[in-house]
């Protein structure tokens, strides 16, 4: 039974080790024969005994040195499992940041996306470097550096970006004053803003509603790219450059130490970093629980292409974005607005809303949004919201064609008062989520840090 069960064995080590290497290791039961008879049962023993084994351990080391075995981190049965030294989860612009960063290093990275291309917030946003609404301190430095890492990255990459700049409309006294005390700060002073009256408005966008509005803020700190293309264009660059690998129709099911496991099969990854936007329920779902975060639904529309090449120029925002951004936060004068508006458009409060618009590369324009929170939200559109949007927008601009192409909703993670949400929720593995509603400002900021905390050396683009 013995000699049949060796044989068995034997058939097992050809089958997965290869011939050679099945041989090397056949050899290896007369030296444990030798020790089990000396030690354990007490047969008499001679020096040559000892030496007979000695060919037999070089042997073995000659075959080991000639047949390398996969790292030891790859377990058993899986040698033939791609290894990088990063793995990204989800190829939104977060995901991407962190890629460019890595592949710009010279690090390995692979990307796994659910989708067949990026499908998520950072394709259904106004494309919005919002330098400008960023309070002074950490947020607009941070803001900046991003601003520096996307101007590289679109010049590479061919994405359409330019300088468009932003202009808050004001229609009532409450929001000239917000307009004007902040304008007057000296933590702004290096932004280049500038109040304007009614008039001087109208040099600055067109189809201005001039009889409705009193004044206006203009800040050049504000850039416009193309989210429509961004994230597609970044990805043929990454692979076509820099050698980054993507899985798209890719869905990763679980992440360990080391490890990615995915609808095509297991990866291995020094490192992992889960950037799933407002996913949290595939992946550490309790970890997320525990933070508290949850999603923010917006609501969002585009115009027909506007006819006769007409320019809308800027980004376009009112009083309702006055008392939403944080840049206006420790504006004295902003109470009394917030006043103001709990009467006079307590609807588009209770909505979430605030109107931005601005046009894209092929003359639509992009006009949103709305907020509404929480865990489970339905994915219905509300024809109301679409209707006080407008009616907010109209009191500010006359559009050339106002028929509406394109409405669709958008999700992020929120978290009030935090910009960014880091877990480590395994070793080697980091889950990040930018959860105050302006990744594309900031995504390439949180990534350097993310990567640097990492250690993975990586030269930031300055
Ligand atoms: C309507 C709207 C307007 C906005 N406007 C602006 C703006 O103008 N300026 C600004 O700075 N920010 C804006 N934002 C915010 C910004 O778009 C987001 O902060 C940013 O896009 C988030 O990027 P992300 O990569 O984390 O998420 P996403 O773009 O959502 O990407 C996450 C990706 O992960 C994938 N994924 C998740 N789980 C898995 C899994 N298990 N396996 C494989 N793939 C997975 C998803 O399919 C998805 O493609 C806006 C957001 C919305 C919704």
């Amino acid at each position: 039974m013995a000699t049949g069960l060796a044989y068995i064995i034997c058939y097992y080590n050809l089958d997965k080790l290869g011939a050679v290497c099945a041989c090397s290791v056949a050899c290896i039961p007369p030296v444990v024969a030798i020790v089990i008879g000396v030690y354990l049962v007490g047969e008499k023993s001679d020096p040559v005994e000892y030496l007979k084994a000695v060919p037999t351990f070089g042997r073995c080391r000659f075959v080991e040195h000639k047949n390398p075995q996969p790292v030891s981190r790859v377990p058993i049965g899986d040698e033939h499992m791609q290894q990088v030294d990063l793995a990204i989860v989800g190829a939104g612009i977060v995901g991407l940041a962190h890629a460019v960063h890595a592949a710009l290093a010279g690090l390995s990275v692979a990307v796994f996306e659910r989708d067949p291309a990026a499908d998520g917030a950072s394709v259904r946003n106004f494309g919005m470097l919002a330098v400008a609404a960023q309070p002074p301190g950490r947020q607009l430095d941070d803001a900046r550096r991003a601003l520096r890492c996307w101007a590289y990255v679109a010049q590479q990459a061919e994405i359409e970006m330019q300088r468009s700049g932003c202009l808050f409309l004001a229609r009532q006294p409450e929001e000239m004053n917000v307009l004007e005390e902040y304008a007057a700060r000296e933590d702004v002073a290096d932004q280049g803003v500038r109040v304007l009256t009614g008039v001087e408005c109208d040099g600055y966008a067109a189809n201005l509603r001039s009889d409705n509005i009193v004044g206006g803020l203009w800040s050049p700190e504000v850039w416009k790219v193309d989210q429509r293309q961004a994230a597609a264009k970044m990805v043929e660059w990454l692979a076509r450059e820099h050698g980054v690998s993507f899985h798209f129709s890719t869905e990763v099911l679980a992440v360990g130490a080391s490890r990615v496991e995915t609808s095509a099969g297991s990866f291995g990854a020094e490192q992992v970093v889960v950037c799933g936007g407002d996913e949290f329920a595939t992946l550490f779902p309790q970890a997320f629980r525990e933070t508290q975060v949850v999603r923010c639904r917006l609501q969002m529309l585009r115009t027909n292409p506007q006819p006769g090449g007409w320019q809308l120029k800027p980004f376009i925002l009112g009083g309702l974005s006055m008392t939403r951004y944080a840049a206006f936060a420790s504006c004295s004068s902003l109470p009394d607005l917030i006043e103001r508006q709990t009467e006079s458009h307590a609807a588009h409060l209770a909505h979430g809303i605030h109107v931005i618009a601005c046009q894209e590369a092929d003359g639509s324009v992009t006009i949103g949004d709305s907020h509404v929170y929480g865990d489970a939200l339905d994915e219905e559109r509300s024809d109301i919201i679409d209707r006080l949007i407008l009616a907010d927008l109209a009191g500010m601009i006359s559009l050339p064609d106002t028929r509406i192409a394109q409405r669709w909703l958008g999700h992020y993670a929120h978290l009030p008062g935090t910009r960014v949400l880091k877990l480590k929720p395994a070793k080697g593995v980091t889950a990040v989520t930018v959860t105050n509603g302006q990744g594309m400002t900031h995504a390439f900021a949180i990534a350097a840090d993310i990567l640097n905390e990492l250690g993975l050396q990586i030269n930031e683009i300055r």
